[in-house]
């Protein structure tokens, strides 16, 4: 059975074929899902392009989040092609890189204001400028990074990720009675752009398989099956939640025990 069989989604985020959108929107498409992918700009469209062609999808747009006016181009493109929707990823962060290493307080107030608007604000702007053509039973998702905890180097990310959550359970308490979700996304650390933009990213990502209860990492296909599932009518009374994808890490208050 095709899970996602006459859903419509879209997708915000595909960088490249390491990006995590990229692992949601081939998850999405095997289970069925008509699928429309958005990029950030034109740097990007060369490699977004043909990943799009990849499984035959002809609706592939630039939105750089930051501008009113291109969220409301790609809303009237994507009301021309598909009419409605039925699932908006958003798989989308960004900070400067020097407000990414060093200490936590080092950070600028335009750095800060950057990282909120691409990382926390954007997902709410898409929320609000679809929300006339998302279909009851539809789905809204982000990609956080678990908040309640401190991650040394990801400093403002973490503080958006903090905020990006908060969105989550006020959207859906917005959408609720559209009949319509919101959720997020907590994954493990994996090797895509953006996470090499954190100066302690390798490290963190070296000792996650030897911390993480079931001592592997985690993948965009795994990401990907877990947006199946919260995109699916499997999750029809399923919102404002946090789905952790990380090998069960977040609930570690200590290392493993080991032999020695
Ligand atoms: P990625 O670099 O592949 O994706 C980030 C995307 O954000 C890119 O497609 C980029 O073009 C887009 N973006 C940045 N500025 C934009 C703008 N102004 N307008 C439109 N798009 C813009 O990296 P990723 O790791 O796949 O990141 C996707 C999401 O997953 C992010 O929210 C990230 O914080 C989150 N996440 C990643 C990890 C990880 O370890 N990789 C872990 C947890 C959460």
């Amino acid at each position: 059975m095709s899970l996602l069989e006459g859903k419509t989604a879209l997708v915000f985020g595909v960088a490249n074929n390491r990006s995590i959108a990229w692992g949601i929107t081939q998850a999405l498409h095997k289970h069925g899902a008509t699928i429309g992918i958005s990029y950030a700009g034109e740097v990007l469209e060369r490699r977004a392009k043909p990943l799009a062609e990849s499984i035959g999808c002809t609706f592939v747009e630039p939105c750089d989040i930051t501008k009113d006016e291109e969220i409301e181009q790609i809303v009237a493109k994507a009301a021309d092609k598909f009419g409605q929707i039925d699932i908006l990823v958003h798989s989308i962060a960004f900070a400067n890189r020097e407000e990414l290493i060093g200490p936590y307080y080092n950070t600028s107030r335009e750095g800060f204001h950057l990282a909120m608007d691409i990382s926390v604000f954007s997902f709410t702007a898409l929320a609000k400028a679809f929300q006339p053509m998302i279909r009851p039973g539809g789905s809204l998702l982000t990609i956080t990074m678990q908040s309640d905890r401190l991650f040394p180097g990801y400093n403002v990310m973490g503080v958006a990720k903090a905020a990006l959550d908060a969105s989550v359970m006020y959207l859906a308490n917005d959408f609720g009675p559209q009949g319509i979700r919101v959720n997020a996304i907590s994954a493990g650390p994996i090797r895509t752009l953006a996470a090499m933009g954190v100066g302690t990213f390798k490290r963190m990502y070296k000792h996650f398989a030897e911390m993480a209860p079931m001592r592997q990492n985690v993948t965009t296909e795994d990401v990907g099956n877990a947006a199946v599932f919260l995109s699916s009518d499997l999750a029809s009374k399923t919102t404002g939640e946090v789905l952790f994808v990380d090998s069960g890490i977040n609930f570690m208050g200590a290392p493993p025990q080991t032999e020695d």
